[in-house]
């Protein structure tokens, strides 16, 4: 579990007190990695408190992070302070989340990300790495894993070493989020709850999560009668129960298949999930409908046929990305779940994308 956190509006100010105490020495810098978006928006980037050697390096999130993405960031610091750093600072949203993640571990430990790719293969622990979310939804901020897409696969290091050791809450940060990728992020969260709520894993510590992140999606995307902020502090709350609950259950068909688009079209996270999940009534009736309404409310219109031009070879691919999420179908459907879900049936579902 992340061991600090501090919540409020306003509170990305407590920055230079927080890393005040962790500095290692002069030569030792802060790195800060921060989404492109916010570069010139002195809003956010004047007030990251830098000192003597640190710096801001500002990433794009238009792409998901990569495994040799991870490994050229590591280099870039290696090369260019004498020194390692005396901590990692990720300002962004899921992909700056887990860029800062695995950037971390990484510093510490030999060889390339790829070879992370995986369960508790991380051997030391990472430099200290804080996470700030500026978009709410996918829990990166709280969870075990960071999602990269390697030569062969999309999946996460999953380690104890992985979590971040503060984390910022600060809904204000999120006020400037676009309309849609607000909607598709938060969706993110509300699926979490749907896949974890309605799956073979789930126990009372994920159920509790669930359940209250669940609750609060539906006062954001369905009840619709807070004020932004409140809507903003919600949903960063949400983000974080969902992903508390998820970190003790396991996701399902939505993120299984969504991996799948992903890795074969770059379609990225939070849109993936929403246009799988609105053909997913077979296996989740009313979280769907729901999602339906949320949908209609919120005049968001999905993509179509993404996949009608799509090879037999590409299907192949994608099905194959998609079915190698074993522990996923496992919790969706239960331990006989390769009886269920054919190769065909997935085509199927994909065709209707
Ligand atoms: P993102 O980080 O990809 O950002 C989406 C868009 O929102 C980007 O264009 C970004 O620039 C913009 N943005 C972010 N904050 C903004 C702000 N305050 N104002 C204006 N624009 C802003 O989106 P995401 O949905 O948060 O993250 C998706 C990523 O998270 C994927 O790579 C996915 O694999 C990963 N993920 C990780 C976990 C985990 O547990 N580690 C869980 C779910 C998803
Ligand atoms: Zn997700």
């Amino acid at each position: 579990m992340v061991s600090r956190v501090v919540f409020g509006r306003g509170s990305f100010d407590q920055l230079q007190d927080i890393l005040a105490p962790k500095r290692l020495n002069v030569k030792a810098p802060f790195i800060f990695l921060v989404d492109d978006v916010f570069k010139g928006d002195s809003w956010i980037t004047s007030r990251i408190p830098l000192a003597y050697k640190d710096q801001i390096l500002y990433i794009s999130a238009n792409e998901e992070p990569t495994t040799a993405q991870v490994d050229e960031l590591v280099d870039q610091i290696i090369l260019n302070h004498n020194d390692g750093p005396s901590g990692i600072i990720g300002i962004g949203g899921g992909s700056l989340m887990d860029l800062a993640k695995a950037v971390s571990i990484m510093l510490n430990n030999k060889g390339g990300a790829k070879d992370y790719q995986g369960w508790d293969l991380v051997k030391s622990a990472a430099v200290y790495h804080v996470g700030i979310p500026t978009i709410s939804g996918t829990g990166a901020e709280v969870s075990r894993t960071t999602v990269l897409t390697g030569p062969d696969k999309k999946l996460g290091i999953n380690s104890d070493y992985t979590p971040f050791d503060q984390v910022i809450l600060d809904p204000e940060l999120t006020r400037d989020v676009p309309r849609d990728q607000w909607f598709y992020t938060g969706m993110d969260c509300y699926i979490h709850c749907i896949e974890s709520l309605n799956g073979t894993y789930l126990n009372a510590f994920s159920e509790s999560y669930g359940e209250k992140a669940y609750e609060l999606c539906k006062n954001i995307f369905v009840d619709d009668k807070l004020s932004d902020e409140e809507a903003q502090d919600q949903l960063m709350m949400a983000s974080w129960h969902g992903g508390m609950s998820i970190a003790y259950s396991q996701v399902g068909v939505a993120h299984a298949m969504s991996y799948g688009l992903s890795y074969l079209l770059g379609t990225k996270h939070g849109i993936g999930n929403c246009i799988v999940f609105d053909h997913l009534e077979d296996y989740y009736p009313e979280g769907v409908q729901l999602f339906k309404k949320m949908k209609q409310k919120h005049n968001i219109v999905l993509p179509k046929g993404i996949c009608a031009d799509l090879s037999d070879e590409q299907f192949d691919v994608m099905i194959k990305v998609a079915l190698s999420l074993e522990p996923l179908w496992e919790n969706a459907i239960g331990k006989n779940w390769k009886n269920v879900i054919t190769y065909d049936k997935l085509k199927a579902l994909y065709q209707k994308m």
